[in-house]
């Protein structure tokens, strides 16, 4: 049944259950990250009839594990790859304007400079480069040469006998994990259902052509024949065991390489801008996180575990080393609150066919009637990937298929957003909350916010902060549960909030205020509570132990 309701809660996901065992759908996406998130947000607004199944929670991947940033990707420039620039900066404006102002934020960067006039010459070009590909939609403020004595007074952090002056220049930031997940409510607002928990096992095929996948429910156990008219599986590093256990034959293949990040306190850098420090292999951003900085990343070939890579010494002494090559005074270990990694699914194409397209960094492949492949990208171009893998299954759906329209689609919270901003004054006497509370709610639900100030409305206790020193209120845990489809004391501490990364504890002394609230909204006994929080503390500890060693 179609529900029109962008809530993603236990009532919401037995109703999807249903609809997957009794209905047959035009697409069955794979895989609940930016990429498979967006496929079915494009596929639902074409008025196709959509399913989406993760086998862990939205964005456990990849996904929750980026630098954060919206960019047009600075290297790239220097690889002469335009297309990928204009075609990236293009999703930036658009995200920053209209389709996300309420997650996606302007950046500042400084570039220091460590040589004079060539140096400056070479950067202020490909700088000029990065602000004209943007074309005519301009949202973000054109780069700046800045001297000698301006970097000093903007980043007093830097080595002034090192930084010699700097160019300053605009890119936007987002949290990964609660982006992803507010495409996949806005999905589920036009009528997609989606399930977290719930496990791809293999594809169905009749007559030579895929017709659905077998899912498993792992919260129960049951086994379910999904229909569907195509299966599009957007499943990032998971993409090379999955075709060689559903046996498809494709054309490309998936490396996975690590990137770390470390998160340190305000205090640790005394600057007024993020910052893009070249390396030997790479770049390293030193970014503004709330009231911290984000520090990465590393660039490492990858063979081990894919749910919980985790930082090693080597990574975080890395980062520190390339950090420390312009600080004045050097980052230690003792500043470090958090650390965490991530994957990046490169790909790359095994062998030449004309089923696969090679489009930009990211493959589509159409490997067999019925089912699509997607993988690589980068999370600022998720949009595009989408449209170009439902645009990929064409063929298996409908001949009246539509052009994507997800240009023109909000993401919820977008809409009224800006009004909002000018109104915090009075939605904060209207919910009994400070103006900096109503400030960091807008930022992270946008007009939204009405349905968690109606939480506090209904009990006032929820208006309190869950822990000093962080700024989440009591009603967001409670929220993530009742809306945004956590299921767990992880989902909670480290994908709708970020205090695994930003506590310095890893959420240890929040964990057992956070399963009390969500307890009784889940309908927990006594005994899942305690699951939920063995379960928490194995994560913190695997997070925490890994980076030590
Ligand atoms: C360190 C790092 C920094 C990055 N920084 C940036 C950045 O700043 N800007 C940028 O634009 N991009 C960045 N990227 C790239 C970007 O994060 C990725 O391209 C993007 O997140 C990939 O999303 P995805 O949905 O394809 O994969 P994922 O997010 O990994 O999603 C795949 C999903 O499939 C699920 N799955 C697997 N098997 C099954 C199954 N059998 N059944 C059901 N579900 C299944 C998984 O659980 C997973 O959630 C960065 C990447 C890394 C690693």
């Amino acid at each position: 049944m179609w529900t029109a309701s962008s809530v993603l809660n236990p009532k919401q996901r037995e109703e999807s259950l249903n609809a997957l065992r009794t209905e047959h759908f035009d697409v069955l996406v794979l895989g609940g990250g930016v990429t498979g998130a967006g496929v079915a947000l494009d596929a639902v607004t074409r008025g196709l009839k959509t399913a989406l199944v993760e086998s862990q929670d939205y964005a456990a991947g990849t996904s929750s594990r980026s630098s954060k940033l919206i960019h047009g990707g600075l290297r790239y420039l220097e690889q002469y790859d335009f297309k990928l620039v204009r075609e990236a900066l293009h999703e930036r404006e658009l995200m920053v304007t209209t389709q996300a102002p309420h997650l996606v934020k302007p950046l500042s960067f400084l570039y220091p400079l460590h040589h004079k006039v060539r140096e400056r010459t070479y950067v202020g070009a490909g700088l000029a480069l990065y602000d004209a590909l943007r074309g005519l939609q301009r949202a973000l403020p054109n780069h700046k040469h800045l001297s000698h004595k301006k970097v000093q007074e903007i980043a007093p952090c830097l080595d002034p006998k090192i930084v010699i002056g700097g160019i300053e220049y605009f890119d936007a930031q987002v949290d990964d994990a609660r982006h992803t997940m507010m495409i996949q409510r806005t999905a589920a607002m036009y009528g997609a259902h989606s399930l977290t928990r719930a496990r791809v096992e293999e594809l169905i095929r009749e007559g030579g052509k895929v017709v659905g996948a077998r899912v498993t429910d792992l919260l129960t156990g049951e086994s379910i024949n999904v229909r569907s008219r195509v299966v599009i599986m957007a499943a990032g590093v998971w993409t090379n065991e999955l075709h060689e256990k559903f046996g498809v034959k494709s054309n490309y293949t998936v490396r996975m390489s690590k990137g770390v990040h470390i998160l340190l306190p305000k205090s640790a850098i005394a600057s007024e801008t993020g910052m893009i420090l070249k390396t030997a292999i790479s770049v390293l951003f030193i970014i503004p996180w709330d009231n911290k900085w984000l520090v990465g990343t590393t660039d490492t070939d990858y063979t081990g575990d894919k749910v919980n890579p985790v930082a090693t010494k080597e990574d975080i002494d890395y980062i520190l080393r390339e950090a420390n090559k312009v600080l004045l005074r050097p980052l230690t270990n003792e500043d470090i609150l958090g650390a965490f990694a991530g994957l990046r699914p490169l790909v790359s194409q095994s062998k030449a066919a004309l089923s696969t397209k090679t489009s930009r960094e990211h493959m589509v492949d159409r490997a067999e009637p019925g089912f699509v492949s997607i993988a690589g990208g980068k999370y600022t171009t998720y949009r595009v990937m989408a449209k170009d893998a439902v645009d990929a299954a064409a063929p298996d759906l409908p001949s009246t298929l539509v052009d994507s329209i997800t240009k023109h689609i909000p993401i919820l919270g977008a809409p009224g957003f800006q009004a909002l901003v000018n109104s915090t004054e009075r939605l904060a006497s209207e919910f009994g909350i400070s103006v900096e509370s109503v400030n960091h709610l807008l930022n992270r639900h946008g007009s939204d916010i009405f349905e968690v100030g109606a939480l506090i409305t209904q009990d006032s206790s929820l208006s309190a902060p869950l822990c000093d020193g962080l700024p989440y209120l009591r009603a967001e845990i409670a929220y993530a549960v009742s809306h945004e489809g956590a299921m767990s004391v992880i989902d909670v501490i480290a994908r709708r909030t970020r205090i695994s990364f930003e506590s310095g504890d890893y959420g240890r002394s929040v964990s057992d205020a956070v399963a009390e609230l969500i307890a009784p909204i889940l309908g927990w006994s006594e005994e899942q509570k305690q699951a939920s929080l063995v379960e928490f503390l194995a994560f913190a500890k695997s997070e925490s132990e890994s980076a030590a060693k």
